[in-house]
């Protein structure tokens, strides 16, 4: 039977969380993007997540673009393989609020394209309505 996961409660004075962590932090990467507002937006969006690895993530009504990719530089036990020459984007990274004990905690995670563009159909619909069939014109043959 595997433990159960440590959490931040659990450690002793003087531990620190990644001792005990799979470095889930060096995992991947995320970049601000525009809200989408259109479908087209959304459709954009759609298609980076085509390319797979990729998840979107909200959180504090700001839209990530998230890169499942591990750093080079995680070791076997993984720590830092640069420890001393790391970015300073992992300098100023800390335990206080990162993903330790927890899994994806965003206002909303989409894992999926398909996931995305359910939620852009439930979303839009009303700002772009479909013609019914009976106000498509189609071609009447022969017609001058
Ligand atoms: S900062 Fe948090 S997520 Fe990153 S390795 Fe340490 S415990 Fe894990
Ligand atoms: S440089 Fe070190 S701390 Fe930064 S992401 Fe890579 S392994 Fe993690």
């Amino acid at each position: 039977m595997s433990q159960p996961r440590k959490t931040r409660k659990d450690l002793k004075p003087g531990e620190v969380a990644c001792d005990y962590c799979t470095a889930r932090c060096c995992r991947y990467f995320a970049l601000p993007i525009d809200t989408p507002a259109t479908r087209t937006d959304f459709d954009h969006i759609r298609w980076y997540m085509l390319h797979g690895r990729v998840a979107i993530f909200v959180d504090d009504e700001t839209w990530y673009l998230m890169v499942h990719a591990d750093c080079k530089h995680i070791r076997d036990d993984y720590m830092c393989g640069i420890y001393e020459d790391r970015p300073a984007i992992c300098r100023k990274y800390t335990t206080d609020e990162c993903e330790f004990e927890d899994d994806a905690v965003y206002d909303k995670f989409f894992e999926t394209p398909e996931q995305l563009w359910e939620y852009a159909e439930a979303m839009l619909p009303h700002k772009f309505p479909q013609p019914r069939p009976s106000e498509i014109a189609l071609p009447v043959l022969g017609a001058v």
